[in-house]
């Protein structure tokens, strides 16, 4: 079951106009939440984010947080099969008359969908997985939740075809994010990872990662760090709400380190794996 404009419907049959800004420019915005065994990671975080979201491209928030709380809960209730769920909501500024890339004020439309999150055992990520890099010529508003994300999805699209996990991304040398989700680096037991502005997507899971990480007394970086800083580093890692915190041990098929992952990863992700259950 999903949801569309104020109905609980089966997928096959949710359907929206070609009128539909999302449809016509991408004209919206996005958030995903995670869900582990009806436990949702960061809610507040990222119903905030979403509202950051919808400030930036001007469109008023349909709905208050308790409404998005409940329709987010039916969902989940909806969809229980799902064990651990990635709860999909997507706003659009709705439907015109005409195509134009003007706008006035619409009813905007809103989509919420679950998917499965697939298990991500620690034992099955010791190898960790690979990267390729790409120069990053995305707009500098990387901190809006646009669903406007064709570079993302072309990035990720080369990624797959160099049978990576992801693609890394660099701007004049310096590592931004990746196609789908932040990058983090460990130097000398010290964490890395870009600052907060319009280079990159300000990810929960990056925030989570931050503040387990200080929580163990492990000093974090909010600095930038350059391509050969993260070919040299003693542990990569991606961090994303549907991937959580997953190590890098190749990129461009060089071996990061020893080639496997390290152990500020694994300590990270055993905190990580509390709050799912917390
Ligand atoms: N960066 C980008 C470009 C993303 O698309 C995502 C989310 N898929 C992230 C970072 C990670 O954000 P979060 O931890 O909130 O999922």
């Amino acid at each position: 079951m999903v949801y569309l404009n104020g109905n609980f419907i089966p997928k096959e049959k949710a359907y929206i106009s070609v009128m539909d800004r999302g449809f016509l420019f991408g004209d919206g915005v996005y958030e995903v939440f995670p869900v582990y065994d009806k436990k949702i990671i960061g809610f507040e975080a990222h119903l905030s984010r979403l509202q950051d979201g919808l400030d930036a491209i001007n469109i008023k928030n349909p709905h208050s947080n308790d409404d998005w709380k409940s329709l987010i809960k039916k969902i989940i209730s909806f969809n229980i099969k799902n064990a651990n769920q990635a709860i999909y909501l997507q706003i659009s500024r709705g439907c015109d008359q005409n195509r134009k890339h003007t706008y006035d004020e619409l009813d905007p439309t809103i989509y919420i969908q679950s998917s499965l999150i697939g298990p991500r055992e620690k034992n099955s990520l010791f190898k960790g997985k690979s990267a390729i890099t790409r120069e990053d010529i995305r707009w500098l508003k990387s901190n809006t939740k646009a669903t406007s994300l064709l570079a993302n999805t072309l990035y990720a699209q080369e990624a797959k075809e160099n049978n990576a996990e992801e693609a890394i991304l660099l701007r004049d040398g310096i590592v931004t994010e990746a196609s789908s989700s932040n990058v983090f680096i460990v130097k000398d037991n010290c964490i890395y990872t870009h600052p907060k502005g319009r280079n990159i997507l300000p990810g929960i899971t990056r925030d989570i990662t931050i503040s387990l990480a200080k929580k163990l007394d492990i000093k974090v970086n909010e600095t930038t760090f350059s391509k050969e800083q993260l070919m040299e580093a003693d542990e990569v890692w991606i961090t994303s709400s549907t991937r959580e915190i997953l190590p890098i041990t190749s990129v461009d098929n060089n071996i990061i380190n020893s080639g496997l992952s390290g152990p500020i990863w694994s300590l990270i992700y055993d905190q990580y794996q509390l709050l799912k259950t917390a």
